[in-house]
């Protein structure tokens, strides 16, 4: 006799935590206003009924904020994590036992859980994805290719998800469109730079108390991340080093006041090293080599990948947990190096993320690029599309109005004046 297993309705730490969860879900809710009007209406007009949704994301509050709305449009909406020491445990127990969304997620899960989470999404044979980093539908494309002809498109959050998306398209194997979020001005002006500022400096004091004042940040890469980590490093106190490859961004950062120089001389002077590049193996062997006894290296871009962990291991004497997500490296050379979060990102693993307020933005772009997805149902040949720009300025007027700040319009003579050429000095 054959048994079939039963499928598993959701993976979460531990369901009794659903309350703590609730009150923080709530918590967060105050801070997003914009969200909460699409939400509103969402509930009215429901722009996702009948639709399979699933949601890869990191399992926060905000998340938790987005995934009501969605569900609220009628989405049959399921959640799991975009990384594996991101989860709040207590939101995924309120997710599932207050509303209902499966959630498949827990906070230090293996990377075999964190893949097992992914395979399980796809079984919900999805018809719209909101992607972060680009996992679910790599391996979607890779693995399910009999699934394609259900998806209608995919949303995708980070800067690192549409550096993968752009090279499946031109791979040629992207068969639908992606909607980049991340590209949107409400999404990454605020949230990779203020949001990662803030969250950044936040993990990295909870993890270690650390006092930033006096000490050497080192910030690798100067984009919109590395922008608003070095911005708030400087804020408390810090002096800060800016290594770049990109000669435009590097100039920008000698420009707003920070030194800028190769990993190799800023290895021997940093106090706190952040990665924020979106790429690999920025911190590697010959810089660990170089460091300051206890100085501390953590990562707020990409994945695990950006400083070169597998070599610090292999060079280690000794490994040891010292307090919650640091770890200490002891080297051959008598030096000790602390990592934070496991080299994962610092923001979400040892805090709590990017705070609402900007999230509420992010979450905008993404609940109103799934409907715009979903209006636009077969009229959209595969490529990456950047959100419509009224969609964005939609967002930042109610942004705007919700901070009780007004502005300026302009004047019938102002509009005549930018649309003429005629008139000149
Ligand atoms: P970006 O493209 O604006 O900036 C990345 C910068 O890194 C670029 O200026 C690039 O020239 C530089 N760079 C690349 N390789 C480098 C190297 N070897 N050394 C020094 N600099 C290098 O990207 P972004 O929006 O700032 O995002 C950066 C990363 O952070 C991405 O992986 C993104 O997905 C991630 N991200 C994380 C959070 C978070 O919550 N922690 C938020 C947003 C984005
Ligand atoms: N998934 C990859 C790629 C980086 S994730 C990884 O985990 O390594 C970076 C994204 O996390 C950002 O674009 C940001 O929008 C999102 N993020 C930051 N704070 C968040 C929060 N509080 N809740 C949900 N997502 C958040």
């Amino acid at each position: 006799m054959t048994v079939t297993p039963i499928k598993q309705k959701y993976d979460i730490k531990d369901i009794s935590l659903a309350s703590m969860g609730q009150q923080r879900i709530d918590w967060a809710a105050r801070e997003m206003p914009v969200l909460r009007q699409i939400t509103e209406r969402f509930a009215q007009e429901k722009p996702f009924a009948g639709l399979r949704l699933i949601a890869c994301c990191h399992v926060t509050t905000e998340t938790a904020n987005l995934a009501i709305a969605l569900k609220a449009g009628g989405a049959d909406a399921i959640l799991i994590a975009s990384n594996p020491l991101s989860t709040q445990d207590d939101v995924a127990a309120c997710l599932v036992a207050n509303y209902g969304i499966p959630v498949f997620a827990i906070k230090g899960e293996d990377n075999d859980t964190y893949h097992r989470h992914v395979q399980i999404a796809l079984d919900h044979k999805p018809n719209i994805i909101i992607d972060d980093g680009c996992d679910v539908v790599a391996t979607l494309v890779k693995e399910r290719k009999h699934q394609l002809s259900d998806i209608i498109g995919t949303t995708e959050e980070t800067t690192t998800g549409i550096v993968r998306l752009q090279a499946m398209l031109k791979d040629g194997v992207l068969s639908f469109p992606a909607i980049n979020v991340n590209d949107a001005e409400t999404k990454h002006f605020f949230d990779n730079r203020y949001g990662t500022g803030q969250s950044t400096l936040d993990g990295i004091i909870r993890a270690t108390n650390v006092l930033l004042a006096g000490k050497t940040v080192v910030v690798a890469g100067y984009g919109w991340c590395g922008k608003g980590v070095a911005m708030r490093a400087r804020g408390l106190g810090s002096n800060v080093i800016v290594t770049e490859i990109n000669p435009v961004r590097a100039i920008e950062a000698a420009m707003d006041g920070f030194r800028v120089m190769p990993m190799s001389e800023a290895a021997s002077q940093g106090d706190v090293f952040v990665t924020v590049t979106g790429n690999m193996h920025v911190i590697r062997a010959e810089h660990f080599e170089m460091m300051k006894d206890g100085a501390m290296v953590c990562n707020s871009g990409h994945f695990d990948i950006e400083i070169d962990l597998k070599s610090l291991g292999a060079k280690a004497t000794e490994v040891k947990d010292v307090r919650n997500f640091t770890q200490q490296y002891s080297l051959p050379n008598g030096k000790s190096i602390v990592v934070l979060g496991e080299g994962r990102l610092v923001n979400l693993a040892a805090a709590e993320g990017h705070p609402s307020a900007v999230m509420d933005m992010s979450f905008a772009n993404q609940a109103l690029g799934c409907e715009y997805l979903v209006k636009n149902k077969g009229q959209l040949a595969p490529g990456i599309y950047s959100i419509p720009t009224e969609l964005d300025q939609d967002i930042a007027a109610l942004k705007l109005k919700a901070m009780g700040i007004s502005i300026d319009s302009l004047t019938a003579e102002q509009i005549n004046y930018i649309n003429s050429w005629t008139s000149g000095t």
